[in-house]
């Protein structure tokens, strides 16, 4: 059986305060699966990325009722000029566009909305992430002048840290309201739910413990789903897609068109979107971890001692 592979692939930008996406393909009887929580994770926290990579590798997924899904694309904090090109040139209709940096203003988030809307024309569909930079009040304002710029806004991705904020923001407002930061852990999407706090969930198969156990929770949470990445490489992609490829509803396009926030991939089979779309595969792609992707010795010895403790 394969040796697990170690990867160092550079990110295009910083992400998380990272520059560099690390972690571990795991090879099993049913195919290849992918570890890689963040640095800042614990083993304890860690633990369900473990579990996500095992399923991938040891049992595969379940059946996908539908064989390819919708995508969108992601504009980050960049001026209206790029925002727009960065559209228009995705062949996604929709995008997630950045809002609420420390460093920009909303009159700038507004013409960087606009643009995009530019873009993508009339029907193509706009949301924003403010990734729990706003208080309630600011919210508020700022999703009316949001909704305004983008003619009409698909939602708005978690615009307070807490839940009862959420909750407060949903209630003054007629956008939807995403959770994101909120849904971390499997028990927190009830309490989004229960609390009024959302109309979509964001989910990710990684820290939910593998496709089978996001279903489940999707399923406890009773929203609408959007299955985003955690910017993994195309082994780890194939796992969100399988989970987007099996809920049973799938209203909105999802986020994991993410390969091309890495400058390279494990393996040539790369899940790059196609006019906007990702196959649902039933198995993750066969890596072919090149040598620039591989990461050093010191890297792959701290990763493999890493994978052992979270097993234990
Ligand atoms: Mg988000």
């Amino acid at each position: 059986m394969p040796e697990p592979l170690v990867y160092a692939i550079p990110l295009r930008n910083r992400f998380r305060g990272v520059t560099v996406r690390e972690g571990v393909l795991l090879h099993g009887p049913a195919g290849w699966g992918e570890f890689c929580p963040f640095a800042d994770y614990d083993d304890r926290e860690s633990a369900p990325w473990l579990a996500a990579a095992v399923e991938a590798s040891h049992r595969g997924w379940p059946e996908p009722v539908r064989d390819r899904v919708e995508v969108n694309t992601t504009v980050p904090v960049v001026d209206p000029e790029l925002a727009y090109e960065m559209v228009a040139k995705s062949g996604c209709r929709t995008a997630k566009v950045k809002v609420a940096d420390p460093r920009t203003s909303i009159v700038e988030d507004c013409e960087r909305v606009a643009a995009v809307r530019d873009a993508l024309g009339p029907g193509g569909a706009i949301r924003v992430d403010a990734n729990a930079a706003w208080d309630v009040g600011t919210a508020v304002t700022a999703i009316r002048e949001l909704d305004r710029a983008a003619g009409g806004l698909e939602y708005v991705e978690q615009p307070c840290p807490d839940i009862d904020e959420l909750a407060a923001v949903r209630r003054r407002t007629d956008v939807r309201i995403a959770a994101d930061e909120s849904i971390r852990r499997a028990e927190d999407p009830l309490r989004v739910a229960v609390a009024k706090a959302a109309d979509v969930a964001v989910i990710k198969v990684a820290p939910l413990g593998g496709v089978r156990r996001a279903l489940e929770v999707a399923e406890a949470a009773g929203i609408p789903c959007v299955v985003s990445s955690a910017v993994e490489t195309s082994v780890g992609l194939a796992a969100g897609l399988a989970l987007a490829g099996a809920l049973p509803e799938l209203d909105f396009a999802c986020g994991l068109g993410t390969i091309s926030l890495l400058t390279n991939d494990t393996s040539s089979d790369s899940l790059s979107p196609v006019d906007g779309y990702l196959p649902v595969l039933r198995t993750a792609p066969e890596p072919d971890l090149a040598a620039e992707a591989r990461a050093d010795d010191a890297t792959t010895t701290a990763w493999l001692d890493r994978l052992h403790r979270v097993a234990g």
